[in-house]
């Protein structure tokens, strides 16, 4: 396929890499200059979009996915599919959506999780808003970028599942970290803590898959001096975009806000830029009631 890919940041120049390595011939645009030799580098984003049967966007937010949108929706073909894969607020989603169609293009979110290590190993998940003929014929992209495409419904349904699968994820981080710190107090020992709950209804990804106490359960951040793996800052916008949509529709979710908040005390005002989100076990741990 003729595929145009906008934004080649961490996230978006491996899924581009990827597809050219399948044989897509990939005309790619980045402000900050695209830097691969396997990809067509594009004078501009319309350019990149120009004669493309999709075009993906892998940007940092709304505000930009809108003005990138408005430039190339008027250079893109009837039919092409618009193909935006950041992480963003459903209205913006929603919004552009709705320009594509009325320019006689499919559309579609597809946020993705797996991080940066998935995008190079090409086994993110996506999570689909749209139509289902655009997800048909974004199917084979997705099998190359990723491993499993889920389709959510209409538009902006994929970007409502990554926030309400991200604020679980915050919400049960926090708790897996301040149980640890609790049981550190109580005297119990992590890795008899990690045993038990691991196996028993406290169990999480949180816990089982990334648990956040260095040396115990499979190798995660906390064994890598809570190098990221997936930045408390990203796990701030996310909880964000949560709190966003709960309320744009009047939705009630105190532990969500709660875990915003504590991120936005540990990224902003603490010593929480830059590390794992699951630096959170640190920071309970040197703090007392
Ligand atoms: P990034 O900041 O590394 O990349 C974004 C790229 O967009 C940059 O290269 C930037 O120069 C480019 N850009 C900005 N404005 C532009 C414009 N107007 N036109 C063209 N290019 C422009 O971010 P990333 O880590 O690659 O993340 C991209 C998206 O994926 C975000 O929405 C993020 O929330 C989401 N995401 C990231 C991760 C992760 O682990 N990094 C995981 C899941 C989802």
């Amino acid at each position: 396929m003729k595929i145009g890919f906008i934004g080649l940041g961490n996230m978006g120049r491996p899924m581009a890499e990827n597809l050219a390595d399948a044989g897509h011939e990939v005309q790619a645009f980045d402000v900050a200059g695209v830097g691969s030799d396997k990809l067509e580098e594009a004078g501009s984003a319309a350019d990149a979009a120009r004669g493309a049967e999709v075009v993906v966007t892998m940007l940092p937010s709304g505000a930009i996915l809108r003005d990138v949108a408005a430039e190339i929706i008027p250079a893109m073909d009837e039919g092409a599919v618009l193909l935006d894969c950041s992480t963003v607020d459903v209205e913006s989603a929603r919004a552009v959506a709705e320009d594509a169609k009325a320019a006689g293009l499919l559309a579609l979110d597809a946020p993705v999780s797996g991080g940066t290590g998935g995008a190079r190993a090409g086994t993110l998940t996506f999570m689909v808003g749209g139509d289902a003929d655009g997800f048909a014929k974004a199917k084979p992209l997705f099998d190359v970028m990723g491993q499993k495409a889920v389709h959510c419904g209409g538009s902006g349904n994929g970007q409502a599942a990554k926030i309400c699968n991200n604020m679980i994820l915050g919400i049960t981080m926090i708790g897996t970290c301040e149980a640890f710190a609790l049981a550190d107090k109580l005297g119990l020992d992590r890795q008899a803590m990690f045993d038990v709950v691991s196996t028993s209804s406290g169990y999480s990804w949180s816990m089982n898959v990334y648990c956040p106490a260095p040396g115990i359960g499979p190798d995660s951040p906390a064994d890598h001096d809570y190098q990221p793996g997936f930045a408390a800052e990203l796990m701030l916008k996310d909880l964000r975009l949560a709190q966003q949509a709960a309320e744009a529709a009047d939705a009630d979710t105190p532990l969500g806000l709660a875990a915003r908040d504590l991120y936005a005390d540990f990224v902003e005002r603490e010593d929480g830029a830059s590390k794992d989100f699951s630096a959170m076990l640190p920071r309970f741990e040197t703090r007392g009631r």
